[in-house]
């Protein structure tokens, strides 16, 4: 069932929004991002008929401190969906039902962290169905906990005939099959990051649906060592060379195209004030550590890229913290955004890339960005995420 096939007159929507965003010291929203991304849903609801009421996690509460509670998000929201949002001030119980009970069509009510309560995180189903006498529709927008099996996030979602997911959770699904199940071809993937053992899954789910696999960021020298490149002191798992070679044999079996950075630019040391200089990826001198592609490996990959007519981008090209190692992620986030000017449908996804592509303002020049680090992570493991099967059926 879709939000669109739903009649939601006069009915209660229990939302789970992920409105676990930043807060200062004074307690205001410092990045809204993720409340402005539930909205479209919220307002759905609300032009349909239906009230809501959104139900959240704030940080990792203890013992139910005051600085977690999603009292401080309150404003923040009634700002961005134009509405009043009232809170109460615990999430089950009487107070949350009495609040419900009161809720006209058109107002939004906020409940209290829902982490509070270790039940939320331990799945626990007594507390899940406590949370769902709240409401008579069950919508998932979450998509930031949808790899979690927690109460408000799975395990509710069997005391509801009615519910669905929410439009962001259905963007992301959306995107996410335009890449791994229907893509136009070809499919041009880019790893990156730091560690081959942190994306390993990742790699082997994606590499016999790939055309182009281009591997970048520190995980590159895992791959050049084990092919016998000389790498300095630039990061490696040296027990991860017999999987790096394995993989390669394995793209050669499928036609899957690796392409690794053939240049880098080198520093003496991890640090922006280093010394650097340039070097082949298989000729970094001892004492010297590569900390992001070259300008070779700039036009290699921009090449490939303009040829591709789906992106998947995961991981920075170099240590992109860094001013004099960022040229090689902004040069592929030109890349990739020249790709999609021309056509092209393109993902970003999974962890630092999206903060690269947010910093480097490449935000509006791709399809679509993902809101969900480790949860966009598991899907492309090939994972199926809970907050989606139980849904989805
Ligand atoms: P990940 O979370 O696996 O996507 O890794 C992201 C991190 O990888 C970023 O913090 C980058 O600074 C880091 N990184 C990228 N390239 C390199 C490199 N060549 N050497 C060390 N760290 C890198």
């Amino acid at each position: 069932m879709t939000i669109d096939q739903i009649n939601f007159e006069n009915k209660k929507a229990l939302i789970r929004v992920d409105f676990n965003v930043p807060l200062d010291e004074d307690h205001n929203v410092t990045d809204a991002t993720r409340i402005e991304a539930a909205k479209d849903t919220i307002i759905h609801v609300l032009e349909h008929g239906g009230s809501v009421i959104l139900m959240s996690h704030l940080g990792r509460p203890k013992n139910k401190e005051e600085e977690f509670s999603l009292r401080h998000v309150c404003a923040k929201a009634s700002d961005i969906l134009g509405v009043q949002v009232k809170f109460v001030e615990d999430c089950i119980g009487q107070a949350a039902e009495n609040a419900s009970a009161n809720l006209e069509p058109g107002e939004v009510l906020l409940l209290e962290n829902l982490r509070y309560y270790s039940e939320e995180t331990a799945g626990d189903a007594a507390f899940a169905k406590a949370l769902s006498q709240l409401g008579d529709i069950y919508i998932n927008d979450a998509f930031g906990t949808a790899h979690r099996a927690h109460a408000s996030t799975a395990i509710i979602a069997d005391y509801f005939e009615e519910k669905c997911f929410g439009t962001l959770m259905n963007r992301e699904i959306e995107s996410l099959d335009k890449v791994m199940k229907t893509p136009e071809r070809p499919l041009v993937a880019i790893l990156g990051g730091a560690k081959v053992s942190s994306k390993i899954t990742v790699i082997e789910n994606i590499l016999t649906k790939v055309d182009d696999l281009i591997i970048a960021g520190g995980m590159a020298y895992t791959f050049i060592k084990a092919q016998g490149g000389k790498i300095g002191d630039s990061l490696v798992e040296d027990d991860k060379q017999e999987l790096a070679l394995d993989i390669l044999a394995k793209a050669k079996e499928t036609n899957t195209n690796v392409h690794l950075p053939v240049d880098v630019v080198i520093a003496n040391s991890f640090s922006e004030l280093a010394s650097t200089d340039h070097a082949a990826i298989d000729q970094v001198p001892d004492g010297w550590m590569g900390l992001d592609i070259g300008e070779k490996s700039r036009e290699i990959f921009h090449n490939v890229l303009q040829s591709a007519k789906t992106i998947l981008w995961n991981g920075p090209a170099g240590v992109f913290e860094m001013e004099p190692f960022a040229k090689g992620t902004i040069a592929l986030g030109d890349s990739v955004a020249m790709a999609t000017k021309n056509g092209a449908f393109s993902l970003v996804g999974g962890g630092d890339s999206v903060a690269a592509v947010k910093q480097f303002g490449f935000e509006n020049q791709v399809s679509y960005v993902s809101t969900g680090g480790g949860a966009m992570l598991e899907m492309l493991e090939g994972k199926t995420l809970p907050g989606i099967a139980v849904i989805k059926g």
